[in-house]
């Protein structure tokens, strides 16, 4: 079997894997990276696979999935959540990319309904010699690890994971019925430990409310997707006495959550959170949110584009308020340079920020002894880490080559091919 890594190699997103057998080849993902513009992964030629398979509907997964949809098409492979869901961050896509992108809404069409739904903990057979599982990540609803079974080897490529639950997704299913032979893993957060979830979320609910009960406004953008729906649950799960209003791209994500019970962590107490929240519609409803106090949650998590821009004008300006950041900020973004600086773009220029300005650890990926943990429950005869910083990766190869003497570790480099 030949392994070849077109992106996140040493970065985290552009997630995409070409692994192929005599007969076939696979793609494992086929993301993008979004800081200032669309970046893509490097070429592969569609002649080199025929089929591709998808971990979930994070962009930098999916986002250059339609590429492959122009004039053609392949077999494809993913969850039902993911499939509903990618649709939503991709035509979103399209409308906050400044730059061109290949494709249009025609193709993300075509790629999603030539795709197949695949259900956790089954077997498909995907082609001759080749089985296709997919199991819960954990990691955002309808994330999947995905177990590729051929003829003489087992492949593990875990996408984004988190074996921690949330309030929302359910921890990621370790339970292996097989050895597995290669193991190719993200390491987002291999040199963090992750404080305790419920310590975070009593941090958020009283910082929160102090806030709220010195006459001040708070503002948390987070990701439309999982995040923001975390986040009202977190609020309502720790009986929150102010007002929670939900705004943006979050809503329609919120209506899919509610059709979809079974993959939740928690239904019932969602539904309860769900209802207890200000869904925004009109502008007078957002006008008079403005006002009161409380908590907004909106997109996008790191303040680049959706309402979470405009509320964080308004509330920049208030001493009393706070912007809470409860995502992941990528370098270079404003919520990045907000965090930092304490400065957002107002009119074309960098303004101070009066407004508190905090983050909380609230993670969608495993954390450092969870790597180690997996890995070595795993004990797979080669190891290879992807979507982390360099730093990251070279703390877990040190650690594989350092303690597991049965495991090759491996730290792929962009375009080279591994024989396994
Ligand atoms: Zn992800």
């Amino acid at each position: 079997m030949k392994i070849k890594f077109l992106g996140a190699v040493e970065e985290v997103g552009r997630s995409s894997i070409l692994v192929k057998t005599e007969k076939e080849g696979f793609l494992l993902d086929s993301g993008v990276a979004l800081d200032h513009s669309v970046k893509f992964p490097a070429y592969v030629s569609p002649d080199e696979f025929s089929t591709l398979i998808i971990s979930h509907c994070h962009l930098d997964h999916v986002g250059s999935a339609p590429l492959f949809f122009i004039g053609g098409a392949k077999k494809a492979f993913l969850t039902k959540m993911t499939k509903e869901l990618s649709r939503i961050l991709l035509l979103d896509m399209l409308k906050i990319a400044k730059t061109y992108l290949p494709f249009e809404t025609l193709e993300i069409n075509r790629f999603l309904q030539y795709s197949t739904e695949v259900e956790k903990d089954k077997q498909y057979e995907i082609s001759e010699d080749t089985l296709l599982e997919m199991k819960n990540a954990g990691h955002v609803l309808g994330a999947s690890q995905i177990l590729l079974k051929f003829k003489d080897k087992v492949l593990l490529y875990t996408g984004d994971m988190n074996v921690n639950r949330t309030r929302t997704v359910p921890p990621a299913n370790t339970d292996y019925n097989e050895n597995i032979d290669v193991l190719i893993t993200e390491s987002t957060y291999a040199t963090t430990e992750h404080p305790p979830r419920n310590q975070v979320e009593k941090e958020l609910i009283e910082e929160s409310r102090k806030i709220i009960e010195d006459g001040g406004k708070v503002l948390i953008p987070a990701f439309g997707v999982g995040r923001a729906q975390e986040i009202i649950t977190v609020f309502h799960a720790n009986n929150f006495p102010y007002k929670v209003a939900l705004d943006g791209m979050a809503k329609k994500v919120t209506e899919i959550f509610m059709n979809n019970p079974e993959e939740l962590y928690d239904y019932k107490q969602f539904a309860r959170a769900v209802e207890k929240t200000y869904i925004l519609q009109s502008d007078q409803e957002r006008r008079y949110v403005a006002q009161e106090p409380g908590v907004i949650v909106t997109p996008a998590g790191m303040l680049k584009g959706g309402p979470a821009v405009k509320y964080s004008e308004e509330i920049a300006k208030g001493k009393k308020n706070a912007i809470f950041l409860v995502s992941y900020q990528v370098e270079g973004t404003p919520g990045s340079t907000l965090l930092k600086k304490k400065v957002i773009a107002m009119g074309g220029k960098l303004v101070k920020v009066n407004a508190e300005v905090k983050q909380f650890d609230f993670s969608s990926h495993s954390g450092r002894s969870d790597y180690i943990n997996l890995i070595k429950k795993i004990n797979p005869k080669y190891v290879f880490f992807v979507h982390g910083s360099k730093e990251n990766i070279e703390f877990l190869f040190n650690e594989v080559q350092n303690n597991m003497k049965d495991t090759k570790a491996i730290m792929p480099k962009i375009n080279e091919v591994y024989e396994v």
